[in-house]
C-alpha cells in the first residue's frame, strides 16, 4: 500500500517506517525535522520535509504521492515540558491531528492510523488500565492527545474516515538501525544508558515517596518494533477502534536503573529528586483488546531484553544521530 507516515524521522515513526517497508508498502515519510532526525529516515522511504499544519502541503502530497493510508506519529510528547509550555502541545499535537485528519478527508485517505497515549488515562484506578477505564489526564500532554482521540469518531461517523487509535505506553528498545534520540534527553532509559556510556556521572530520579512499592514511579515498558508491528495489523479494512499497547507489566525506575546495570555491566548512581509535575504514579496496561481485535501478541515482553536492544543501540550510536539532520 501507500502509507504516508507524519514523524517518520522520529523515534517510534522511524522504526515503523523501517518495518513497513520490510513489509513490501511503499512509504513516505514526512516530518518537520524540528524533533526529528533526516538520518533516521529509512533510505528506501521517499522524504519530504514538512509540517502537519501545512495546509497546502500536506494535502497535495497525500494526493501527488496516491496515499491509502496514513500514519500520524508527529507529536510533542514530553510530559514535563507539556506542564511549562501547554499551548506547544495542543497547537502541535490538537491542532496538529486536525489539520492531518483534515488532509485526509480532502485527498480521499481511507485509514488514519495515530499513536495516543497511556498519559490520557491521568491517574488509575484500579492495577491494570483498560481502554473503557476513565480518561482524566494530570498533564497537559495527556489532554492534548484525549482531544485528538475525540475528533476521531466524528471524522468517521460524518465522513467515513477508518481510524486505528494506539494508547502507547512506555516505547523503549530500538531496532538494529533506529534507536531513541532526542535533541534534549528526558527519557528515563536514554538518560540511565548515558550514565552507563560514561557520558554522565548519575542519573537523577523525580520522587521516591509515591505510594508504590518502592516509592518511584512504575510504567509499562513497551518495545518500539512491537508497537510498529501493531501498525501493520492495523490495515485492513474494518479495523477501526482505540487500543492499549503494552506488556501488562510494571516496572519502577529504580527496576529500571538496575536491569540498565545489569545489561552494560556498568554501576549507575542516582540521586532522589523531588517528583516532576504531572507525572501518575503508577501506569500498567492490559492489552487485550488489541491480542483480540487486531491479533497483537508483543514479541519481545522481557524488559531485560527490551534495555539490551537500546543498550546496543546506543553503544554504536554514542552520540544519537550525531548532530545529523
Ligand atoms: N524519570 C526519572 N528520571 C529521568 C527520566 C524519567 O526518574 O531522568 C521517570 C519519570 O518521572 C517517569 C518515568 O521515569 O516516572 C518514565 O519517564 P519517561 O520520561 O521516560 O516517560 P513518560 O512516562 O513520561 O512517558
Amino acid at each position: 500500500m501507500n502509507v504516508l507516515i507524519t514523524g517518520g524521522a522520529g523515534y517510534i515513526g522511524s522504526v515503523c517506517a523501517e518495518n513497513f517497508l520490510n513489509a513490501g508498502h511503499k512509504v513516505t515519510v514526512y516530518d518537520s525535522l524540528v524533533e526529528g532526525h533526516r538520518a533516521a529516515v529509512d533510505p528506501r522511504a521517499h522524504f519530504i520535509q514538512g509540517d502537519c499544519l501545512d495546509r497546502t502541503l500536506l494535502p497535495r502530497t497525500l494526493r501527488e504521492r496516491d496515499i491509502q493510508v496514513v500514519i500520524h506519529f508527529a507529536a510533542f510528547a514530553l510530559v514535563g515540558e507539556s506542564m511549562r509550555l501547554p499551548g506547544k502541545y495542543f497547537l502541535n499535537n490538537t491542532v496538529g491531528t486536525q489539520a492531518v485528519l483534515d488532509a485526509c478527508v480532502e485527498a480521499e485517505v481511507k485509514k488514519f492510523i495515530v499513536s495516543s497515549t497511556c498519559a490520557t488515562y491521568g491517574v488509575p484506578e484500579g492495577e491494570l488500565l483498560v481502554e473503557s477505564s476513565p480518561q482524566k489526564p494530570v498533564n497537559a500532554y495527556g489532554e492534548s492527545k484525549l482531544l485528538v482521540e475525540r475528533m476521531l469518531p466524528w471524522y468517521h461517523k460524518v465522513y467515513g474516515l477508518e481510524y486505528v487509535c494506539f494508547r502507547y505506553f512506555n516505547a523503549a528498545g530500538a531496532s538494529s538501525l533506529f534507536g531513541e534520540a532526542h535533541r534534549v534527553e528526558t527519557h528515563l532509559i536514554p538518560n540511565v544508558l548515558k550514565v552507563a556510556l560514561g557520558q554522565c556521572e548519575g542519573c537523577e530520579v523525580f520522587g521516591g515517596d509515591y505510594p508504590t512499592p518502592d516509592g518511584t514511579c512504575v510504567r509499562d515498558y513497551v518495545h518500539v518494533e512491537d508497537l510498529a508491528r501493531a501498525h501493520l495489523l492495523a490495515l485492513p479494512p474494518g479495523k477501526c477502534g482505540f487500543f492499549n499497547l503494552g506488556n501488562g507489566s510494571g516496572y519502577s525506575v529504580l527496576e529500571i536503573i538496575r536491569a540498565c546495570e545489569q545489561v552494560s555491566g556498568k554501576t549507575i548512581p542516582f540521586a532522589i529528586k523531588p517528583r516532576r509535575p504531572g507525572d501518575p504514579p503508577r501506569l500498567v496496561a492490559r492489552a487485550d483488546k488489541a491480542a483480540l481485535e487486531l491479533g497483537w501478541q508483543p514479541e519481545i515482553p522481557d524488559v531485560a531484553k527490551i534495555v539490551a536492544t537500546a543498550w546496543d543501540w546506543h553503544r554504536s550510536h554514542p552520540f544519537g544521530y550525531g548532530g545529523v539532520g
